[in-house]
């Protein structure tokens, strides 16, 4: 299964203020910053602010204010960068086999280019 949390991990250090980070909102439930190696025009990742590995971590653990909060959040990231005119990809990945490097659980949002259709 997945580890499990660990407050060494980057993004643990990125909401303690122990790294930088280029950030687009912040508020108590969550933070958005920029991704250092953008893959798109817009790269943008969420994370709530508790200590979740995954988003079935996050799904099961955290309270609804949190749930709530984080998701608005990335919608409002969305319309803030102006990405719902043309369109975006929302996109967490989890554990070894879906690729995740950090474990804090994240969405990414992609944007600002026509992004290839992605079918796994
Ligand atoms: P994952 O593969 O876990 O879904 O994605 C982790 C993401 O975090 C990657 O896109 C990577 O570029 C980004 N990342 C890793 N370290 C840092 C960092 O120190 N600062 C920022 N802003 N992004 C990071």
């Amino acid at each position: 299964g997945l580890p499990p949390y660990d407050d060494a991990n980057i993004f643990a250090r990125i909401l303690r203020g122990e790294i930088p980070s280029k950030k687009v909102h912040e508020d108590e439930h969550a933070l958005a910053f920029h991704d250092i190696n953008p893959q798109a025009p817009v790269h943008v990742l969420v994370i709530p602010k508790g200590r979740y590995v995954s988003l079935a971590d996050f799904s099961t653990q955290a309270s609804e204010a949190e749930i709530a909060g984080f998701w608005r959040v990335v919608g409002m990231v969305a319309k803030d960068l102006r990405l719902e005119g043309a369109g975006y990809r929302v996109l967490t990945n989890i554990g070894s086999d879906g690729g995740q490097e950090v474990p804090h659980f994240h969405v990414h949002i992609f944007g600002g280019r026509r992004l290839g259709r992605m079918v796994a």
